[in-house]
């Protein structure tokens, strides 16, 4: 009850926090000998997530252990409540499966077919798990967010059939870099054709890009495919364009009910943000193009997060100027934040000690949006 009166205050904002498992190759010397303690994965990854939270949230101490411990230990209401007191809804530690996080985001992304435009963001450093939350694995055990949620909302969709319902389903996967919106399903015009963001009555609208009608799950996996290896294209000409570009991926739907006459429309966005790491501008091998880089992502950033937090705040007045216009992310996104709206923050953390900073700036980054 509490949690439901909460997410009310709150607005339809939710945060998450998933911490990646420590990986073969985040052990520099291969055999962790060199290890400053004889601490396990498992107990140090524990000690880095006390001693950020205990930086993060310096008058919240009381609650650390509850927040840490596994799940198994508490009774999961128990846990739920007090993973608010931090400002998440949930936290997942590094041996969540992809199944698990999937559990708490169903509901959520099958609200599409309800009328809701729901938006859902992994934010993060780069290599923090992003990627694999969202876009995840090749094989069915690790299949991110976006194939199961699509997964489901098809699922959902042939249930309603029964009810009358008929949905027709369009998806749309575009790329934001520099503020520039590039189509990923676009053909061969990557970078030429310049997309502008539309919003009329009708609803928002990126002129110039592939809007693909949707018929099954496995097309989708054949379409997000065939885009990410558009992506990876671009990135060995440009320096890992991936990690410093924001990705979204929209599933329009709309559904009749041919016993009723009723319609409803709705959206899920699925979106990799940029990696949040901040750039050092002025170091060794920065250029003109890397600062650009850096400033855009930055701007976006703090865009949504500003964004976010004002919409968190709007509270019962629903007055509040909101900046959507601030960057080109959330003024793509305006519809689907504001008004029937849910959202969805899974904010990513990666284990190791050298990222303590960056961690501790995008859980300051989750405190403030949620
Ligand atoms: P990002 O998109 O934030 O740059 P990635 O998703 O590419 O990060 O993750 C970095 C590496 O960590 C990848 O090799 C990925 O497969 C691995 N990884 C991330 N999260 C997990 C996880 N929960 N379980 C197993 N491997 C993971």
């Amino acid at each position: 009850k509490l949690h439901n009166m909460v997410q009310e205050l709150k607005g339809n904002i939710r945060v998450f926090c998933r911490v990646r498992p420590l990986l073969p190759s985040d052990i520099p010397t291969g055999n962790g000998r060199n290890s400053p303690n004889s601490m396990s994965p498992g107990e140090q990854e524990r000690a880095r997530l006390e001693a950020l939270a205990d930086i993060a949230f310096p008058d919240k101490r009381d609650h650390k252990d509850i927040v840490f411990s596994s799940s198994s230990e508490n009774a999961m209401g128990q846990e739920r409540k007090e993973a608010w007191n931090f400002g998440f809804d949930r936290v997942f530690e590094p041996n969540s499966t992809q199944d698990e996080v999937f559990e708490e985001i169903s509901q959520l992304a099958q609200s599409c077919t309800d009328g809701y435009n729901v938006c859902i963001f992994a934010y993060g450093q780069t290599g923090s798990g992003k990627s694999f939350t969202m876009e995840g694995g090749s094989t069915e055990a690790t299949a991110g967010m976006i194939p199961r949620a699509v997964e489901q909302v098809f699922r959902v969709a042939e249930e309603l059939r029964s009810k009358g319902w008929e949905y027709t389903m369009q998806g749309q996967f575009l790329e934001i870099y520099n503020e520039t919106i590039n189509d990923l399903l676009g053909k061969g015009e990557f970078d030429k054709k310049k997309h502008e963001i539309k919003h009329d009555k009708n609803g928002t609208r990126v002129t110039d890009v592939v809007v693909q009608p949707l018929h099954s799950p496995m097309q989708v996996r054949a379409l997000l495919a065939l885009a990410q290896s558009r992506r990876s294209v671009a990135a060995t000409l440009m320096n890992e364009r991936s990690s410093r570009s924001h990705s979204v991926f929209t599933l329009h739907i709309r559904g009749t009910n041919r016993l009723t006459g009723e319609s409803c429309e709705g959206s899920l966005n699925l979106v990799d943000l940029a990696g949040s790491e901040r750039l050092n501008a002025s170091g060794a091998g920065s250029d003109r193009e890397r600062l650009r880089e850096t400033q855009s992502i930055n701007k976006s950033l703090s865009a949504l997060g500003d964004v976010i937090a004002a919409l968190g705040e709007k509270g019962e007045k629903g007055d509040k100027h909101i900046p959507y216009r601030n960057s080109k992310l959330t003024y793509l996104l305006k519809n689907s934040l504001s008004g029937n709206s849910k959202t969805l923050m899974v904010l990513n953390l990666s284990p190791m000690a050298v990222h303590l900073n960056e961690s501790l700036c995008s859980l300051r980054f989750a405190t403030k949006a949620s």
